[in-house]
């Protein structure tokens, strides 16, 4: 299979490349980090046996996208499965203190990137009536809290985008999936939310949360049902957290 993985340079996406090379499929790895991108792709490459190539792309860059996904050869065209990772929070501040790039940035990538990435590749599968699209979603598509605003805003409208690719793309067998998660770390998700405030980030020392590659195995195995069965979502979050805001902070277990 061909699997192509967007943000695959850290976290989630790199773990998700990894979990799918180690099953032996081709990938595509995107990311706007290319030495990441290229050390990944050779390490994943030469350790298992499979084929990779790269493309570095801004996903919120429709004509970006466009250049470098038309540019593929047309054997790396087939994908088989479209992985749409690339995202992140952006500030963490009540709506009335909001900053608009943070609002652009969350918006761009995680709604209008998972758009563009979709609209290049699910013709594609259509032409081939197979393939599978998973998003990643996150417990923030379903629940809102404090100071969230704008991400879970985002994060509900890849919730809406995933029932409505799937409406418009089961009849040509593509299966649509996404899946939940609550605090993942082994990500650069928090770093990035808090502009590269460290000592902010560190939100994930007092309970024990998902970790990256937790993610990674769920998405693998959406992947390698067989063709009758569609996993529509899963949620998930790590044991000592009940919902977004309820965390046993109390040290990890
Ligand atoms: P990371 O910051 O570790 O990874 C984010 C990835 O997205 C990077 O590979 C980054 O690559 C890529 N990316 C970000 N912006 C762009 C862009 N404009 N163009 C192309 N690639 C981009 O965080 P996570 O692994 O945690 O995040 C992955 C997904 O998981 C996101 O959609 C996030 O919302 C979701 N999620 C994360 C949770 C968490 O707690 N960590 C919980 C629930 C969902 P590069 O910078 O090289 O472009």
């Amino acid at each position: 299979m061909i699997v192509c993985i967007t943000g695959s340079t850290s976290g989630i996406g790199k773990a998700t490349a990894q979990e799918f090379a180690k099953q032996g499929h081709d990938l595509i790895l995107t990311g706007r980090r290319k030495d990441r991108l290229s050390i990944l792709s050779s390490d994943l490459a030469k350790k298992y046996s499979i084929k990779t190539t790269t493309l570095c792309f801004d996903v919120r860059d429709y004509s970006a996208c466009e250049s470098a996904l038309n540019g593929l050869t047309d054997d790396w065209k087939k994908v088989d499965i479209l992985v749409n990772n690339a995202g992140l929070a952006s500030g963490y501040d009540p709506i009335h203190e909001g900053d608009l790039a943070d609002w652009n940035r969350m918006i761009d990538t995680n709604v209008k990137g998972l758009l563009h990435t979709t609209r290049i590749v699910s013709p594609w599968m259509v032409a081939k009536k197979s393939g599978h699209i998973i998003n990643v979603c996150s417990t923030a598509g379903h629940e809102v809290y404090p100071n969230g605003n704008v991400y879970c805003a985002s994060k509900h409208a890849v919730d809406a985008l995933t029932k409505g690719m799937r409406i418009d793309l089961h009849k040509y067998n593509i299966k649509v999936s996404q899946v939940s998660p609550a605090h993942v770390e082994e990500t650069e998700f928090a770093e990035v939310r808090f502009h590269g405030d460290k000592e902010r980030a560190k939100i994930y020392e007092d309970f024990n949360p998902l970790k990256s590659r937790d993610v990674a195995e769920i998405i693998y195995f959406m992947a390698s049902r067989p063709f009758n069965v569609n996993i529509q979502d899963i949620l998930v979050l790590g044991t000592q957290q009940a919902s977004s805001l309820i965390i046993d902070r109390s040290g990890r277990k």
